[in-house]
């Protein structure tokens, strides 16, 4: 599983990867998040220090983003093709978008997580 780099390398696909299914970017031998959206401080694996990510808003604005140009057209063909009534309407979307916003905001936390670890952002410039 742990497909080590060469020293100062950090390959950024598999890392991407492993933060999406909410694992270690570095080495997916264990969980990356302890609670829903809170990475566990050390990686039991490997060691890797977690607390020095900085993902702030960051995944959060692309949930928003992702969420909007994937619901948004769905949400204009069906009332294009069919005559939803008012409280449907009012429901099902933002219950839907609430639902997809849960789904993804874990997996992409990760893999800004695996992004900021695979090109040293913040606190990641050091180590190996
Ligand atoms: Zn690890």
């Amino acid at each position: 599983m742990n497909q080590s780099p060469s020293i100062g390398e950090r390959d950024l696909r598999s890392a991407l990867l492993r933060g999406l299914r909410g694992e270690c970017p570095a080495c997916g031998g264990a969980r990356l998040f302890g609670r829903f959206l809170k990475p566990v401080s050390h990686c039991p694996a490997c060691g890797q220090d977690w607390t020095l990510h900085s993902a702030d808003d960051m995944p959060a604005y692309l949930v928003v983003l992702i969420l909007g140009h994937v619901l948004v057209p769905i949400l204009v063909a069906v009332n294009m093709r069919y005559d939803l009534p008012m409280w449907l309407d009012m429901s099902l979307w933002p219950g839907l978008a609430l639902i997809m916003a849960l789904a993804m905001i874990q997996p992409v936390k990760g893999a800004v997580i695996g992004f900021q670890w695979a090109k040293r952002m913040h606190g990641f410039a050091g180590g190996r």
